[in-house]
């Protein structure tokens, strides 16, 4: 007897230009009639081909489009002439796409110092990683051991190719830089104290990360904070604690950000660690010092515990 089938077959109709529909199948399903749970619905394998065949159907014509629109020179308007395309890789959360882009020679209306020619789309040499796949690399890495990472995305994501610890260490540490020079490009458009104003609370602690290998007995102190104001409003920053004077630029910078300075009313919230406290003596001279409660907690316990020994020797003290 023949097994009776269920077939689905997934078509993309792409509208590239209005009007002009073309269809493409992406995928097909198929189940047989007798279904259990493990048979209902979508399976992993099954959504990752589905998303990787939509992203290869979507990305080329992308960069094919951006590459015809740049063939006008920008200041005059001219056709510009084709010089080739080139070939990379986008990396993304769906999969790595090959693409050719577009090279064209610069328009003579340019002036001698310009580059002789341009790519229709800066994907840099050889391959380029999707903003949304390094974010999602680096936000994950962030939490767990790098190994961790690349095994938990390859199983959910149709990456292309096994996603190694060592990539996820990279794309991170790219992040990272990335995000060390943020700061100085942004305190140019910080609030000033006086555009947000009123009472603001600092909350200030520090953490050490290790290198997993003891043997090189790298680490470093990163020192992480909230600031809160009145209003309500919330800013998190975070930066490693290197010298002195960097380290107190830093913390002086990311309040910056937060619209505090040196003048603003605060209270400072910390954990009585004398590093902290003379890094707020020096950006926030004025501010009120709180020990936190959970470390004061912790303070009270560290007294008690010998105490409670104490007590043990000597009926009726405690
Ligand atoms: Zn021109």
């Amino acid at each position: 007897m023949r097994v009776a089938k269920l077939v689905w077959r997934v078509k993309l109709v792409a509208e590239l230009r209005p009007g002009v529909v073309t269809e493409t199948e992406v995928a097909c399903i198929e189940r047989v009639a007798e279904a259990g749970l493990a048979e209902l619905g979508l399976r992993l394998d099954e959504a990752k081909r589905l998303t990787a065949a939509l992203q290869a159907e979507m990305v080329p014509a992308q960069v094919a489009e951006v590459g015809e629109r740049r063939r006008a020179c920008e200041a005059c308007g001219r056709r510009l002439a084709g010089k080739g395309h080139y070939g990379a890789t986008f990396r993304s959360l769906f999969g790595d796409v090959p693409v050719r882009v577009r090279r064209l020679l610069a328009c003579p209306c340019r002036g001698e110092g310009e580059a002789k020619s341009s790519a229709a789309l800066a994907l840099g040499n050889g391959a380029v990683v999707a903003p949304e796949l390094a974010y999602v690399t680096a936000r994950y890495a962030a939490l767990v051991p790098f190994g961790k990472a690349a095994a938990l995305l390859s199983e959910l994501l149709p990456l292309g190719g096994a996603l190694h610890a060592s990539t996820v260490r990279n794309r991170t540490l790219r992040v990272g830089a990335e995000i060390a020079q943020a700061p100085t490009a942004e305190t140019a458009k910080t609030p000033t104290p006086a555009a947000t104003g009123g009472l603001v609370v600092v909350g200030l602690d520090g953490g050490y990360v290790r290198n997993r290998h003891r043997a090189e007995g790298r680490r470093f102190e990163v020192i992480a904070g909230k600031v809160i104001h009145a209003a309500g409003a919330q800013h998190r920053f975070a930066f490693a604690r290197t010298g002195p004077a960097v380290t107190a630029e830093a913390f002086r910078q990311a309040l910056a950000a937060a619209g505090v300075g040196a003048d603003t009313p605060a209270t400072v919230l910390c954990d009585g660690d004398a590093g902290l406290w003379r890094l707020q003596r020096k950006v926030l001279p004025n501010a009120t010092v709180v020990l936190d409660w959970w470390h004061a907690a912790v303070r009270f316990e560290h007294a008690l515990q010998p105490a409670r020994g104490l007590g043990r020797d000597t009926a009726g003290l405690m």
